[in-house]
């Protein structure tokens, strides 16, 4: 991913970051078949509340059993599950792969660059994480086919893919974009996260509540001047989600979006590291800083997990209170 670094510094602050119903019927009773009827009522309410009261007790006493297990199965809830994340040896991706480690899945991680695969492989590992990683450019049909098939070979099935990957090689206005540079944001913005989901589809039909999520942007939803096509392939990613979401559905697969914010990473580095443009993301931001990896973590091992089990087409924006609407 080219970073904003330097093609932003000096632009950084002209972003735009900107219910019963009790049915009476029958015959008509005497005033004395009305109290007896009334006497047997309260009674039997007497008697039903003492077993209501008793039942919710005896609930309250096993429930706080039943809850201490379901709290020890919530801390990881994706054990068993196997997760590939793209993108993932730095920043957002580096945080997704950690998290759903550490929620119990095994993951595999990947990135264009061997040795940061192997340095992020390092970091997980020390902290007893199940991971596997490989090189992977996610624009390359040859990475995307042995992700895949490591993947497989190494834990035997597919649960969860996040696609992570993003691009942004110029920065400028959506029609002041070159045309190679369109392609390029496109081929690995939208185009690769499509072919992964794809690819991944006959592993993750094997398995019961298989779950993809895709990651767009805030710019997804209101383009950020500067980032022009690039903000124009997140939208596209948020139709893929409502599109893909709806094919799937029937099947039990859910697709889902994570949308950040601005989250403090290598990426998003023009953002914050001279004071004038961290003044200028910030005045953008209602809860006055900006986003975390980690942050971001925590909403895709939510929705990926069962817990967002009717959530599908959805796309979670997580950006301090910047407005998200299309
Ligand atoms: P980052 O910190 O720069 O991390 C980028 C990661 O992606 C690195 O592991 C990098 O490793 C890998 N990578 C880059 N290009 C790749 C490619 N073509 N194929 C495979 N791996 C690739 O970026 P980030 O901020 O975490 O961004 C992650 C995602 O969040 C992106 O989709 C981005 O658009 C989105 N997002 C970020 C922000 C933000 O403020 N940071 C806001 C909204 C959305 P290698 O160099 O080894 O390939």
């Amino acid at each position: 991913m080219l970073h904003l670094g330097k093609q932003l510094a000096h632009k950084a602050p002209k972003l735009n970051l900107t219910a019963a119903a009790v049915l009476s019927g029958g015959k008509v009773q005497n005033s004395t078949q009305n109290a007896t009827s009334i006497r047997n009522f309260n009674q039997h309410n007497i008697n039903s509340n003492k077993v209501v009261s008793h039942n919710l007790c005896h609930k309250r006493l096993s429930s706080g059993s039943a809850s201490q297990s379901t709290n020890v199965n919530r801390m990881k809830r994706l054990a068993g599950k196997v997760a590939v994340v793209t993108a993932s040896t730095d920043g957002i991706g580096f945080a997704i792969a950690k998290r759903l480690a550490e929620d119990g899945a095994a993951v595999v991680i990947s990135s264009r660059k061997q040795k940061n695969v192997d340095n992020a492989l390092a970091e997980l590992r020390k902290l007893n994480l199940n991971v596997h990683g490989l090189k992977c450019h996610v624009s390359e049909a040859q990475d995307r086919k042995q992700l895949f098939e490591e993947t497989i070979s190494k834990y035997g099935k597919l649960n969860i893919l996040v696609s992570n990957a993003a691009t942004n090689p110029a920065v400028g206005g959506v029609l002041e974009c070159d045309e190679k540079v369109w392609d390029k944001i496109f081929d690995v913005n939208v185009k690769s996260s499509y072919l992964l989901a794809k690819e991944a589809l006959p592993y993750l039909r094997q398995e019961k509540g298989s779950s993809i999520v895709f990651v767009s942007s805030i710019a997804g939803y209101d383009a950020f001047e500067l980032l022009g096509a690039y903000s124009v392939s997140k939208t596209a990613l948020i139709g893929l989600t409502k599109a893909a979401a709806k094919d799937l559905a029937p099947e039990g697969i859910r697709v889902n979006c994570l949308a950040p914010g601005i989250i403090r990473t290598k990426f998003s580095k023009a953002l914050y590291e001279n004071e004038a443009a961290n003044e200028a993301a910030l005045s953008k931001i209602p809860m006055g800083r900006l986003g975390t990896s980690e942050e971001m973590a925590g909403v895709v091992s939510f929705l990926v997990s069962e817990d967002a089990g009717y959530i599908t087409g959805e796309s979670v924006v997580a950006s301090g209170g910047m407005n998200a609407r299309l």
